[in-house]
């Protein structure tokens, strides 16, 4: 942990409560990706991080072909035959004619077709008539028409990709387009969690009075499925300090990240803390937020460490406030833009000033612009809510009661949710 969290920490008995984006920086300062490198195939490429800049050894195109089906001319020789050419060969992308075209003379091509070296033009074919090898042309052609040129998408020695890149679909076919079949990736860090609670009980049992299922380990299993990441799932623990000592010990000898839920608050029964006192570095937070208020984040050993809330809708929103990013940098990934659409609000929405909200709402865009409503009751506990969303509105510290109509801030969720 740097130094710098250490002191800017603000600790469970300050009742000032922390700024989310004071938080995330403090966060994020204090990790530094430590990830090593493998080498992969390119097809087993798909979500994780580019290691290592990418050159392109080779110009894209790599030689100079048709953007259409038609002839490929001179426009010299064009004008001085009134328009008018013999078709001497074809060329096909893969079957390539390559002699020059000669005064008289025209090529026709195929989409992807190597033309020949002096043709200026190529002139689609439904805007040709023929008389058998004779092919007349209409008048309007401007020079380079229809013509792909050597390098005008990839330049030979040019970096395509960058370190921290994120191997999506289209950066599987820009890689293959330049003939390179494995990458160096930066190596899946092991997340391992764990819920906290004696009131859990784990859904293939039958639950008794007062008992919950725990359904933050499929919330958070479902939130790191999508991620480069080894999922350790370690289980239910039970509110008694020495068991979760026992359990964070286990976690950090194979974790680059431990989260748990629960626990962290102020309960008679939220052990968190004084666990990790004993065993870590941690800073108890209470931020500014809601749901979400509070956090734990430190570090146990060599393991980063997030204790988010019991709260199933405060663990969804802290996760991707605070642990999306961490991970994000742990896997030395580049930072994302968050996208954020501003919408009107169909109905009045209701908030104390003092916190950031983020509300749960659902997002309906037509011709007469982008419309939002809250989905449903916003207790921390109303999952419901949260899966008829399809966003979030994000409601500033000082905003107080929004009317309707009103311009909010909406961050969509992504759409894999
Ligand atoms: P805590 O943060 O431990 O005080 O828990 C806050 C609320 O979240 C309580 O109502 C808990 O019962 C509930 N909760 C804690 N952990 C889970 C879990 N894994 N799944 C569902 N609800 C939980
Ligand atoms: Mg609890």
């Amino acid at each position: 942990m740097s130094k710098n969290i250490k002191n800017s920490c603000i600790n469970e008995f300050d009742s000032n409560a922390l700024d989310e984006t004071q938080a995330l920086k403090l966060i994020l300062q204090s990790i530094t990706s430590s990830m090593g490198c493998e080498t992969v195939d390119i097809k087993n490429a798909l979500g994780r991080v580019l290691y290592q800049n990418i050159k392109s050894k080779i110009n894209i195109p790599s030689f100079k072909n048709s953007a259409m089906d038609g002839y490929a001319v001179n426009i010299n020789n064009l004008k001085k035959n009134n328009y008018s050419l013999t078709q001497v060969a074809t060329s096909f992308a893969g079957k390539s004619y390559d002699k020059k075209l000669t005064p008289k003379e025209t090529v026709k091509v195929m989409t992807g077709a190597l033309i020949p070296s002096n043709a200026d033009a190529v002139i689609m074919k439904e805007m040709t008539t023929s008389n058998g090898k004779e092919i007349k042309f209409k008048r309007n052609i401007k020079k380079n028409q229809n013509i792909r040129f050597v390098g005008e998408d990839i330049k030979k020695s040019s970096i395509v990709l960058k370190k921290g890149d994120a191997i999506n679909y289209i950066n599987l076919s820009i890689l293959s387009s330049i003939g390179i079949k494995k990458i160096k990736v930066f190596k899946k860090p092991v997340i391992s969690f764990f819920s906290t609670g004696d009131e859990l009980i784990s859904i293939n049992k039958k639950l008794t009075k007062g008992k919950i299922y725990d359904s933050n380990r499929y919330l958070l299993h479902g939130l790191l499925s999508d991620l480069p990441v080894i999922i350790n799932d370690m289980g239910v623990v039970v509110d008694k300090e020495h068991v979760i000592i026992k359990k964070f010990k286990e976690c950090a000898k194979i974790s680059n990240l431990i989260i748990t839920t629960g626990g962290v608050s102020v309960g008679d029964a939220d052990y968190i803390r004084d666990a990790l006192n004993k065993i870590g570095k941690i800073n108890f937070w209470k931020i500014a937020i809601k749901p979400g208020r509070p956090l734990a984040y430190g570090k146990i050993s060599k393991s980063f460490f997030f204790g988010l809330p019991g709260n199933p809708v405060s663990a969804a929103v802290t996760f991707e406030l605070f642990v999306i990013p961490a991970i994000n940098k742990i896997l030395g990934l580049k930072q994302k833009i968050k996208l954020i659409i501003k919408a009107k609000t169909i109905s009045e929405i209701k908030k104390k000033k003092g916190r950031v909200e983020y509300k749960r709402a659902c997002l309906m865009q037509n011709e007469k612009g982008s419309f939002v409503k809250i989905s449903g009751l916003q207790g921390s506990n109303i999952l419901t809510s949260l899966s008829k969303a399809n966003c979030y509105i994000r409601l500033s510290s000082n905003v107080s009661i929004v009317k309707k109509n009103s311009v909010v801030d909406v961050i969509p969720f992504s759409e894999k949710i």
